[in-house]
């Protein structure tokens, strides 16, 4: 069936209502991203480097809980993590615990291809991120404004919430506007099959807003947030600590390749669904071409597209969100 590619911008209960200012700038960069990874895919790159490229573009955009656009902890610091992993052969890095590194991704995937282990994470990380080169920045760079105001509303409803989450009743004006307006970013993923067949999935994220230092989510955990093998590749987003519990993503390769060896579609579908309302959401692509894109929250902020022809960028999901391609085939499934 061809190459297929697969990214979200993370899951969680996004009112309606969101402004077009809020709206457009987020799904102009999941078209942008989109476009950039589908022109690397025709040009024969392979889905793992379509992959980090695509998170790369992704971490950059302070729209989304990553690389730039990260959450604070509760100490008012920023800790990026990310995984990427190739299904072929189940080679995988994973980075926790980084304040000065630009793109997470890409030192996962140094991780992964330049050291005997797969997860480095603090100090260790950051001193091998040195030690590799890769761009640096100040931690303030990561510090925004916006997010100084999303953990100052947390921290007074005393919560620590997926940066989706609603302001409590009563608060000020000046936190509602920001939850409107800019708190409506997330943790970015994405997955990829090229045309030879191979699969990669890459996740990143700053993870939750006023989480304690040194907390790590599902993001960086191999078979939680992030997953691939021969059958499939799975980014999730969402509460990690429920999609730890489920080991979302190995779960959805699980089902494709146990006894019942259930399509994608429906294997995506029942894990999602077997979770806490309100707490996943994920992006799936197999090695047949074919693409999910599955939530049971409000919404995800997704965007597809496959060699056979089937584009679509949304936030919700339902008809008029959902497009479908020259195929007729819808591909998110909200539940
Ligand atoms: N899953 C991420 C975490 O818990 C948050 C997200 O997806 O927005 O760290």
């Amino acid at each position: 069936m061809g190459w297929a590619l697969a990214l979200h911008g993370g899951a969680g209960d996004v009112p309606r209502t969101l402004p077009p200012e809020s709206r457009e700038p987020r799904l102009a960069t999941l078209r942008r991203c989109l476009d950039i990874g589908t022109a690397a895919l025709r040009e024969g790159r392979t889905a793992l480097d379509v992959v980090e490229l695509v998170v790369r573009e992704l971490e950059d955009c302070p729209h989304f809980n990553a690389g730039r656009g990260s959450v604070l902890t509760s100490a008012g610091t920023v800790e990026m993590e990310a995984c990427v992993m190739e299904g072929a052969t189940l080679h995988c890095g994973a980075v926790s615990g980084l304040s000065t590194v630009a793109n997470a991704v890409s030192l996962a995937r140094l991780v992964m291809e330049k050291t005997p282990h797969i997860y480095l994470a603090f100090d260790g990380a950051e001193a091998f991120a040195r030690e590799q080169g890769v761009e640096t920045k100040d931690p303030s760079h990561f510090i925004t404004d916006n997010n100084i105001e999303r953990l100052r509303q947390a921290k007074e409803a005393n919560r620590v919430q997926i940066d989706y989450t609603q302001p409590a009743a009563g608060q000020s004006q000046k936190a509602q506007a920001v939850v409107d307006d800019n708190c409506q970013t997330g943790t970015v993923g994405c997955v990829a099959v090229d045309a030879a067949g191979n699969l990669a999935t890459a996740t990143s994220t700053g993870g939750l807003v006023n989480k304690m230092p040194g907390r790590i989510g599902d993001t960086p955990l191999v078979g939680a947030g992030t997953y691939a093998n021969a059958l499939c590749a799975v980014s999730a987003t969402g509460k990690g600590e429920e999609i730890i519990r489920r080991t979302v993503a190995r779960d959805v390769a699980a089902l494709m390749e146990r006894g019942d060896a259930l399509p994608l579609r429906d294997a995506a579908a029942r894990v999602v669904a077997g979770a806490a309302r309100g707490a996943v959401g994920l992006v799936a692509v197999s090695r047949q071409g074919e693409v999910c894109m599955a939530h049971n929250t409000t919404a995800m902020f997704r965007a597809c597209a496959t060699e056979a022809g089937h584009t679509e960028v949304g936030i919700w999901t339902d008809a008029a969100d959902a497009g479908t391609g020259a195929d007729g085939e819808t591909v998110s499934v909200a539940l």
